[in-house]
């Protein structure tokens, strides 16, 4: 698929995955956002950690940039030149998330087998999805714990216009959620990876603590329980919205409460095989 023109638009990022290795930067991550016009874009790959600190955006923050439509078939994914990032104004969360729940309301689909459906058809490959219950946060060990060589490698490339960084570390843990879709298609229980961010911030945080308090299966617990709290997953993406609050803005009858959740589904960043 051949690339769109470059232009300048308008995102409000939503989406920040944890870095992977990459070829051209050495690491980079995903990231999605919504533009002025309601639509996806899916912007891949992001060399975050090189970024000019008043380059690097908030999840929910507004930016303006110079992106194209990629080669990845997926209609939703962008490119875009990091130089020309410049950052806006971060959506609040004041009167129970009301700025940012009208920016995902547009954007639900009913389930995953809907999301699913629609990817077949080349039309859609990110939504939202509305649980109809979360069964479990899973905690798995990954069976590479370590960077392959061929990733160490590409991590190890250093850039000759960017500052030296900490080497990025592999998280050890990966982390799920099972859930059924609020959807009478839904016919299985799904179980779909965390990529964010701030859930490998929220390991390395807890892990901190361990080494002066707690031990590992401890501090993994305590993350889990944290999960339970009622988290909002986007694009399996935290964010967390107090459960009270969503319920309150969605009218969850009270039996429900304990087991609703949002969460949502994407397709993985990098690029799809054409
Ligand atoms: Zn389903």
């Amino acid at each position: 698929m051949p690339t769109g023109p470059w232009e300048k638009r308008q995102v409000l990022m939503v989406v920040k995955a944890y870095p992977n290795p990459e070829d051209e930067y050495g690491e980079a991550c995903c990231t999605a956002g919504v533009d002025d016009d309601d639509n996806w874009i899916r912007i891949w790959p992001i060399p975050f950690r090189d970024l000019r600190p008043d380059q690097k955006f908030k999840k929910w923050q507004w930016i303006t940039a110079t992106v194209r439509k990629s080669n990845d078939p997926r209609p939703e994914s962008h490119e875009l030149q990091p130089d020309t990032i410049v950052l806006g104004d971060v959506v609040d969360t004041k009167r129970a998330w009301t700025k940012r729940l009208a920016v995902l309301a547009p954007h639900y689909v009913k389930s995953v087998e809907e999301l699913q459906e629609m990817q077949k058809n080349g039309a859609q490959t990110m939504g939202t999805i509305r649980p109809r219950e979360v069964l479990a946060f899973v905690i798995e060990e990954r069976d590479d714990p370590n960077w392959k060589a061929v990733q160490a490698a590409q991590l190890n490339q250093q850039g000759l216009f960017t500052a030296p960084k900490l080497a990025l570390e592999r998280i050890p843990y990966k982390f799920s959620y099972r859930f059924t879709c609020d959807d009478d298609k839904c016919k299985t229980i799904h179980k779909l990876q965390i990529l964010d961010w701030e859930v490998a911030e929220a390991y390395r945080s807890w892990r901190e603590v361990r080494t002066r308090r707690l031990g590992s299966r401890d501090a993994l617990e305590v993350l889990a329980g944290a999960s339970g709290q009622g988290p909002h997953l986007q694009f399996r993406q935290l964010h967390q919205i107090p459960r009270q609050i969503w319920d309150r803005r969605n009218r969850v009858p009270t039996k429900a409460r304990a087991t609703r959740r949002q969460l949502s589904e994407r397709t993985t960043c990098q690029p799809a095989k054409i």
